[in-house]
């Protein structure tokens, strides 16, 4: 094995389906592998997840490192940090990234505490200083007013949470190969303090994170009655349904509905921004959608110096003639 920095991505799975942000984090992690001349790896935990670690080969990683025992199979704070920590003491990699899910700032938690070293959640940005070559991990401070360079020179790994979507999903190609190391967890389920007595799937209405549309609105739509107009438009568009926080605030609409800084980070291919005025904590959690449309009465709404195409006027005369047209080009009058 070689003694090339090693930059390493904590591979989420749950029953044997690896969340999607871990490739995203595959992908960026990559770039900063090549700009530190290391190694892109990964780290799999679970039971019967040699797939996923497969998986994770295809998606960039040139080693994987699997812990693949019973006590894993499902997730609990203490075993997996366990893991995750015993494997980092071993092979003192530079950075560690998860996903700011629930599991992942969970278990981030408790790695950063064991190892002694720093942690910065949610980042938006990641990148290799070219002198000193440590990680500026960048994220809004202060009320998303600033963004700040943090940066962990004296401790490692540098370890960051991101949100699914805040990376591109990189290329998954299954024929690239890589080397897969087993290593044991060392815990017995009888030291494991705590035991799960049922599952309660959580009813996941709302997939924002990665629907391909979303159409959503602000405190311009007037009361939680102008919803029912946008969720007419998103389900012709087949998509989904966002708010802004002021609205969710109002309760208009629930939280999972909520983009932005204290909400969630979409990515999808148009996002329509209905009465919503774009302040800069809803825009961190939109500027990356592939195209913006915004609908606003007035011209000077920030929405619009971040819109591909903005339309200035009333929503409850544009949207309803743009369900209109929808219809009409779907064939049902
Ligand atoms: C720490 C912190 C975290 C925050 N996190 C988030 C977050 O995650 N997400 C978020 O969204 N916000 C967040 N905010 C709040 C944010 O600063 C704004 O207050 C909020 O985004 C404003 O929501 P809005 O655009 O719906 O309302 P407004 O700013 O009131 O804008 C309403 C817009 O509707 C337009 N309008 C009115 N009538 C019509 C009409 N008939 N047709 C078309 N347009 C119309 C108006 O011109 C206006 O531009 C956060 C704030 C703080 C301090």
């Amino acid at each position: 094995m070689n003694d090339k920095p090693r930059v390493w991505v904590f591979v989420e799975q749950e029953e044997g389906q690896a969340h999607l942000v871990s490739w995203e984090l595959l992908g960026k992690a990559g770039e900063l592998a090549r700009d530190l001349e290391g190694v892109l790896e990964a780290v799999v935990l679970g039971h019967g997840v040699e797939e996923v670690a497969r998986e994770a080969i295809a998606y960039g990683a040139e080693r994987v490192y699997l812990i693949d025992d019973p006590v894993l199979a499902y997730y609990r704070n203490q075993p997996y940090a366990h893991g995750v920590v015993q494997l980092c003491r071993k092979y003192r990699p530079e950075i560690l990234l998860l996903g700011a899910t629930t599991l992942g700032r969970d278990l981030a938690g408790s790695i950063a505490t064991s190892l002694e070293t720093g942690l910065t959640a949610d980042v938006t940005g990641l990148e290799i200083d070219p002198e000193s070559k440590n990680l500026i991990m960048t994220r809004p401070a202060f009320g998303g007013n600033i963004m700040a360079s943090i940066l962990c020179p004296d401790h490692r790994p540098q370890m960051s949470t991101v949100r699914p979507r805040t990376f591109p999903l990189p290329p998954r190609d299954p024929s690239r190969q890589g080397e897969i190391v087993r290593e044991e967890l060392g815990l017995s389920e009888d030291e494991v303090r705590v035991k799960r007595v049922d599952f309660i799937p959580k009813d996941r209405t709302v997939n924002l994170e990665y629907a391909e549309v979303i159409v959503s609105g602000g405190r311009g739509l007037g009361g939680p009655e102008g919803f029912d107009l946008l969720r007419e438009l998103a389900r012709l568009l087949g998509g989904e349904v966002g708010a802004s926080r002021a609205v969710v605030d109002a309760g208009w609409i629930s939280y999972e509905h909520q983009v932005g800084q204290t909400g969630k980070t979409v990515r999808p291919k148009v996002y329509l921004a209905c009465g919503i005025s774009g302040a800069i904590q809803h825009r961190v959690g939109m500027q990356n959608s592939d195209v913006i449309i915004a609908i606003n009465t007035d011209p000077e709404a920030p929405i619009f110096r971040i819109a591909d195409l903005g339309i200035v006027g009333d929503l409850y005369q544009v949207i309803p003639a743009l369900i209109e047209a929808v219809k009409r080009e779907k064939g049902h009058e």
